[in-house]
């Protein structure tokens, strides 16, 4: 990898650590076959990648900005692919809702929507 891109990477990497956010697997790779541009892949754990890349020409800000747009793509994707939808799982159901939140007797719990079961007060959830 270039070291233009490198530089335009490292603080979109210091962001994604200072954030907790997944961390591409960055591979050189110059799929722009472009002599004015460098580029690399960023890999998932599932296998799947996109091209990231910075036009040399640019201006260092421009470029950061640029190669913080296209991982902001990729951490927003692999978010939405690791998130679960399903919070707090219901633990009678997994796979289909999460719990719904209610008052029981003068207390807020976790009810499973379906069948209405009591799993956990809202805060001691195991
Ligand atoms: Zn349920």
């Amino acid at each position: 990898m270039g070291d233009v891109l490198r530089q335009a990477l490292e603080p979109v990497l210091r962001d994604i650590n200072a954030t907790g956010a997944p961390l591409p697997d960055i591979r050189d790779d110059d799929w722009t076959r472009d002599p004015g541009a460098e580029s690399a892949m960023l890999w998932s754990p599932d296998g799947s990648g996109v091209g990231v890349s910075a036009i040399v020409a640019q201006p260092a800000p421009d470029r950061v900005a640029h190669v913080a747009d296209q991982v902001q793509e990729w951490v927003i994707e692999e978010l939405w692919r690791r998130a679960a939808t399903n919070w707090p799982v219901c633990p009678r159901h997994p796979d289909n809702h999460p719990l719904t939140a209610t008052v029981r007797g003068a207390v807020a719990v976790w009810v499973c929507p379906v069948d209405g079961a009591v799993v956990a007060p809202v805060g001691a959830l195991a």
